[in-house]
């Protein structure tokens, strides 16, 4: 007997990578297709408000994906993958991010567009389809858009994204503001995590060349109760980064009030990754003015440091 395929996110998972594999497993049923939600880690305290809110049960922990049938969502390389990701059968690609390292055997549907979340691009999917999006579905998608676009604030919010809320909010019967502040609400509730979670709460891995670099990112409204602790969190730093091999370990410590960054970096290319920000390294610290995103304004720059 063959499994049904996951629909499945990126490991630390955040709002949008849990409501997309939700919403679009969702789709796949109304379409006649198999599809099971599917997640690669714990859900943050955001996630959980959110599946609370809309009283939706969580997608099931896959632990290693060996041997299954993959529908990759908000993410498509295998250093952000579940567990096992190389030894499945990648099905299906829906995206937002640069193009990674997944390679398969066969065509497949492939969908990747620069819009702030996976989450609009389902929600587009679900329109072309003709399916009526039901109200909890559209609150999950929603939380996954506004969480993402910090509330449609981050230089990734397209004009589609504007749209798409308004349209999500109406389905959902929200106020698309009011319900986002309540969403922002929750990432920043952090004073009291350990600082190993504070690094790897919101954690992805990108190749550069040789180089092997983690970058974290905080997005919170109150930045100084994570930087008044910098000391114990560059430690934890140090440690991550021997731990699992890192050549460089970054943190972003985005507040999303003030709409800018601190870096904290420890690792081999510091000097060179702060260059290649446009930053100056102060005992491993730098502001970054105007920088919200990782994805946009951070991994894109980074490649002349590895060089
Ligand atoms: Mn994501
Ligand atoms: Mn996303």
């Amino acid at each position: 007997m063959t499994n049904s395929p996951y629909v499945i996110g990126h490991q630390q998972p955040d709002t949008d990578t849990i409501c997309s594999a939700l919403a679009y497993a969702h789709l796949k049923r109304a379409q006649g297709a198999d599809a099971v939600a599917a997640r690669a880690g714990e859900l943050n305290p955001e996630t959980q408000f959110v599946l609370d809110r809309w009283d939706v049960e969580p997608p099931e922990y896959l632990d290693d994906a060996s041997g299954e049938r993959l529908i990759l969502v908000d993410h498509n390389e295998h250093g952000q993958a579940v567990t096992g990701s190389r030894e499945a059968a990648i099905i299906e690609v829906v995206d937002h991010h640069r193009i990674g390292d997944i390679r398969t055997d066969e065509p497949i549907f492939f969908l990747n567009r620069p819009v702030g979340s996976t989450a609009t691009i389902i929600t587009e999917l679900y329109e072309d389809a003709g399916i009526e999006i039901p109200g909890d579905v559209a609150g999950l998608l929603l939380s996954g858009l506004l969480s993402d676009t910090l509330v449609l604030r981050s230089p990734t919010t397209t004009e589609t994204d504007r749209a798409v809320a308004e349209r999500l909010a109406e389905r959902a019967g929200v106020d698309y503001e009011e319900y986002g502040k309540a969403l922002l609400e929750r990432k920043g509730a952090l004073g009291e995590r350990e600082p190993s979670e504070i690094v790897l709460g919101d954690f992805k891995e990108f190749e550069f060349g040789s180089a092997h670099v983690g970058i974290g990112q905080i997005e919170t409204v109150t930045p100084e109760t994570v930087l008044d602790r910098r000391a114990e969190i560059l430690e934890a730093m140090e440690a991550t980064r021997s731990e699992r091999g890192y050549t460089d370990l970054l943190l972003l410590v985005t507040d999303i009030l003030e709409e800018d960054s601190t870096l904290l970096v420890r690792g081999d290319h510091a000097d060179a990754i702060a260059e290649a920000l446009e930053a100056t390294l102060t005992d491993h610290i730098a502001p970054l003015p105007g920088v919200v995103s990782r994805k946009k304004q951070v991994v894109p720059n980074l490649s002349p440091a590895f060089e």
